[in-house]
């Protein structure tokens, strides 16, 4: 299996020491290179970002007069899925329901709700059975998709949560995308692990072999390898990689439900961090997985903690796969500001 080599380098760099009245003094970051895509990461000295204490979410989070994903408004909110998508209408596990979405983001995109008897779930309260009921019931949903349209390759489940990440509606819930196109960062994994097999070997395979039990391990649960990557794209991230399957389609109830064990404890970890905001990917690997070597793989990353007035126009989108999800046109923009010219 050939090697994967971890690039990284030490920058020295001179800043105005605040402490010492401006004495300029030397410091270090350290700059790191993803070894499949190539992205670089910046690791600086100095714990200054994190959050010292956890935002109050109880007016943001307050049950409003009306919440289409509420138990009570479903029914009449949501619409069903053509019977040959789900006989039954709506797709239910556990407490998790799966409708579809409303604004169209992908050939098919659906909604899957952790629990809609409750309109917040705080990140303790997504435990390891809300969280894989869920995915469990998008991967039903996505097989059914491809089951009625095979041209819909690409397949996706995501998550923002609460408005730092993107979300627009705070009740708990995450999102899928099926079609042909793929997402920009969903293709580059495609096509560089299809480039490292083609020298030799899986390189999820030898990530996982190489990283199991070093300092960047976090754990397993069933085949599911969790580990933080060398060149992260963002804070507190962790991946999950799952052997033996390519796709979204191929993950088993098992899969989904050892991705709910972890996903809940890493949320847990962030609690404790007092954060409060993520965004995840659960990444298919497209047509050619299977001969790419290519192993499904989770992204998580943390967001900023809530403030006042405030939605992040960067969902999962945009900061897990490198690709901009936009309501205006280019067109549009550039006839409104040629008007100014
Ligand atoms: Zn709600």
């Amino acid at each position: 299996m050939r090697a994967i080599e971890f690039e990284e380098r030490d920058l020295e760099a001179m800043v105005p020491d605040l402490a010492a009245g401006g004495a300029w003094t030397p410091t270090v970051l350290r700059w790191r290179r993803d070894p499949l895509t190539g992205a670089g990461a910046r690791i600086l000295t100095g714990v200054k970002l994190q959050p010292p204490t956890r935002p109050e979410l109880g007016e943001l989070t307050a049950k409003p007069a009306f919440c289409p994903f509420d138990a009570e408004h479903l029914e009449t909110a949501t619409f069903p899925f053509p019977p040959e998508v789900a006989a039954e209408g709506r797709i239910r596990f556990g407490r998790a329901v799966v409708v579809p979405n409303v604004m169209a983001y992908a050939t098919h995109s659906a909604v899957g709700i952790y629990d809609p008897e409750r309109h917040f779930l705080d990140l303790e309260d997504l435990t390891p059975a809300v969280v894989g009921d869920a995915l469990t019931a998008m991967v039903a949903h996505a097989r059914a998709v491809r089951r009625v349209d095979p041209a819909a390759v690409w397949s996706s489940v995501n998550a923002n949560y609460l408005p730092p990440s993107g979300a627009s509606l705070v009740h708990p819930h995450l999102q899928s995308s099926h079609d042909s196109c793929g997402l920009t960062g969903q293709r580059l994994l495609a096509e560089r692990s299809g480039a490292w097999s083609d020298e030799g070997g899986s390189y999820w395979d030898a990530l996982v072999e190489q990283e199991t039990d070093g300092p960047r391990w976090v754990g397993a649960t069933g085949r599911v390898a969790w580990l933080a990557p060398f060149a992260p794209s963002g804070f507190h991230e962790v991946w999950a990689v799952v052997p033996g399957a390519a796709d979204i389609t191929e993950l088993t109830e098992e899969d989904t439900g050892a991705l709910g064990r972890g996903l809940s404890q890493v949320l847990a970890a962030y609690g404790t961090w007092n954060l409060a905001s993520f965004n995840f990917a659960l990444i298919g690997g497209g047509p050619q997985a299977r001969e790419h070597g290519y192993h499904v793989v989770l992204k998580v990353v943390s967001r900023s903690n809530p403030q006042p007035f405030y939605r992040s126009d960067s969902t999962y989108f945009e900061r897990l796969y490198g690709e901009a999800l936009i309501d205006l046109s280019p067109e549009e923009v550039a006839s409104g500001v040629r008007s100014l010219f």
